[in-house]
């Protein structure tokens, strides 16, 4: 070994990095995302980081004989993208065997039915993958007529919380007119005290379904790895697990330590509100890991419980009842039903408060404006022991705001995580129920970002494979496109004065994202000494006609300073 080169790795990485670089992109438009959001020429990586950000000249001047150099010719080059919040596990899984449907009509759902009906026996189950009535063109959630197509055959339609089965599967279960509601559960009933089909939590009554699909765990790791790939193509470089169980997070563990994980991952850890309160605190206390336990690649994240139900199913907790249109859209019989607390407040409260002395950073799913309201209040509760801000505890989904929560989100330091997606698939129906003037503050980002309230973007993914037909796609140029036109799927726009700006919409899904993990020294710009996660796209984004925003496809995805995808 020469003295020099023995000096040389002595010397610390710092003063090598300005030499040799491993990769170089060039004479591209480098959207930085750092804090004056400048545009450069080209970038540099050494040992996985950004070893240089700036004009041609400054960038190759760190060319060696070894370095890989990439002409962009004119191409954008944007932060690894992040969602903040989506289901990897469910969804890989959701077409590992079979490829879903798509359920978008009562027509689509009857033909699903009878094409299963002919290909299973006489008595078993059908399932029908789950859709919300949001989502179907009539706007209405089914009732067992409409899976009565099938005769011969239990038939389950599946609105998550919400189900609904046909006539069949009543008389097979003994569900009837005399049945009481289960605990927490209410079987609906039409004018004449017959049930009608649909069960709000009450999918213990059904008898012999079978649980989905048994997979092994070569199979669960081989899914939950191709679905992080499907994410890496579409240009997330990291993901939020919305809410992982103890197997999934040994999944997760076991693709990083076979060197197959495909994205950075950070974890929520979710506990069932359902369970006891003493067993929900023994777990917290018990646990041996919180927020932050990991590295860059698998972290924890927030530590989560669900405060109320969805608004998909008109089980979302709301500040005013679901109204008569609720009838139609949801299939409630009580037009004064406001939806479904999960807990009561003090129980949240008390497990929130074992939560934040164990170090977790606090979330909630909160749909309706009045669990919003019972998160926000356990918050401040917490703030009057010590300030809840430096945890960057944050409401999810919050679909339903007002100005008042937004101003005491910001008072007490809590983000917002949004799914754009929501809005554009389920504000229509939404709308019907709540009015036009109703949804003044439905995901208002304008105001948030206004209030100085900290946004991060996702799409809550849970089934399909496609990035713009999945529930809920996961495409973030579809959710940048959304927070940035306010366009619904059925080519309405809602409440545009809450939209916000090209570099908002990047930031939600960049630099805030990461803030929301912990990670905004690490990632979410492209600023010498981060990570080495970006990605180049075919057009530009921030001057490309508006209406093709959501049409942006990555051409490449360099994770960790590796090019991992290629198109
Ligand atoms: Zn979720």
């Amino acid at each position: 070994m020469t003295i020099l080169l023995a000096l040389a790795l002595l010397m610390p990485s710092s003063i090598l990095a300005r030499t040799d670089a491993d990769l170089i992109l060039h004479n591209g438009k480098i959207i930085t995302v750092d804090q004056n959001f400048s545009i450069q020429q080209a970038v540099a990586i050494k040992g996985g980081r950004i070893t240089v950000v700036g004009d041609e000249k400054s960038v190759l001047a760190d060319r060696g004989p070894k370095t890989q150099v990439i002409d962009l010719a004119g191409r954008t080059v944007l932060p690894g993208l992040i969602d903040s919040h989506l289901h990897a596990l469910e969804a890989g899984l959701s077409e590992f065997r079979t490829p879903l449907p798509r359920l978008d009509s009562f027509d689509a759902v009857r033909a699903y039915i009878r094409d299963r009906a002919a290909r299973t026996p006489k008595g078993e189950w059908i399932v029908v993958p789950r859709t919300f009535p949001t989502r179907l063109r009539e706007l209405r959630m089914p009732t067992r007529e409409l899976l009565d197509v099938a005769t011969e055959h239990p038939v389950m339609f599946d609105a998550s919380y919400v189900v609904v089965v046909n006539s069949f599967a009543l008389k097979m279960c003994g569900i009837g007119r005399d049945t009481p509601d289960p605990p927490r559960g209410v079987i609906a009933r039409d004018e004449r005290g017959e049930p009608n089909g649909i069960l709000r939590n009450a999918q213990s009554l059904l008898k012999g379904i079978k649980p989905a699909k048994d997979f092994t765990e070569a199979e669960k790791l081989d899914a939950l790895e191709k679905m992080l790939r499907l994410y890496r193509a579409a240009g997330l470089t990291s993901i939020g697990d919305g809410s992982v169980s103890p197997e999934e997070v040994g999944l997760y563990e076991k693709l990083k330590a076979q060197n197959r994980l495909p994205v950075r991952a950070v974890l929520t850890w979710w506990l069932d509100i359902a369970r006891p309160a003493e067993d929900l605190i023994a777990a917290i206390r018990g646990a041996a890991f919180t927020t932050n336990s990991g590295d860059d690649w698998l972290k924890y994240g927030a530590f989560k419980i669900n405060i109320d139900g969805g608004m998909t199913i008109g089980t979302a907790y709301q500040r005013q009842p679901y109204g008569p249109f609720g009838r139609q859209l949801y299939g409630q019989t009580d037009p004064t039903d406001r939806g479904q607390l999960f807990a009561p407040p003090e129980k949240s409260l008390a497990v929130f408060r074992a939560a934040r002395d164990k170090g977790w950073q606090l979330s909630a799913h909160c749909q309706g404006g009045g669990a919003i309201d019972v998160f926000l209040e356990a918050m401040a509760a917490l703030n009057r022991d010590r300030p809840i801000e430096p945890s960057r505890s944050h409401l999810i989904h919050a679909s339903f705001q007002s100005p008042e929560a937004i101003q005491r989100a910001k008072k007490l330091g809590i983000l917002a995580d949004v799914q754009a997606a929501w809005l554009y698939l389920d504000a229509p129906g939404l709308e019907q129920v709540f009015t036009y003037d109703g949804m003044r503050y439905f995901f208002p980002l304008r105001s948030y970002l206004d209030a100085g309230v900290v946004v991060a973007g996702g799409s809550d993914h849970m089934i399909g494979y496609d990035k713009n037909q999945a529930i809920n796609p996961y495409n973030p140029f579809l959710g940048m496109w959304t927070a940035v036109t306010r366009k619904t799927n059925r080519g309405t726009v809602i409440h545009p004065e809450e939209k916000i700006t090209r570099a908002e919409a990047l930031k939600m899904y960049t630099l805030w994202a990461a803030y929301r993990q912990f990670a905004e020294a690490s990632k979410g710009s492209i600023e010498r000494g981060k990570l080495a996660d970006m990605i180049v796209i075919d057009r530009d984004y921030l001057n490309c006609p508006e209406d093709q925003i959501r049409d942006i496809e990555p051409v490449m995805v360099v994770l960790n300073g590796e090019i991992v995808y290629r198109r």
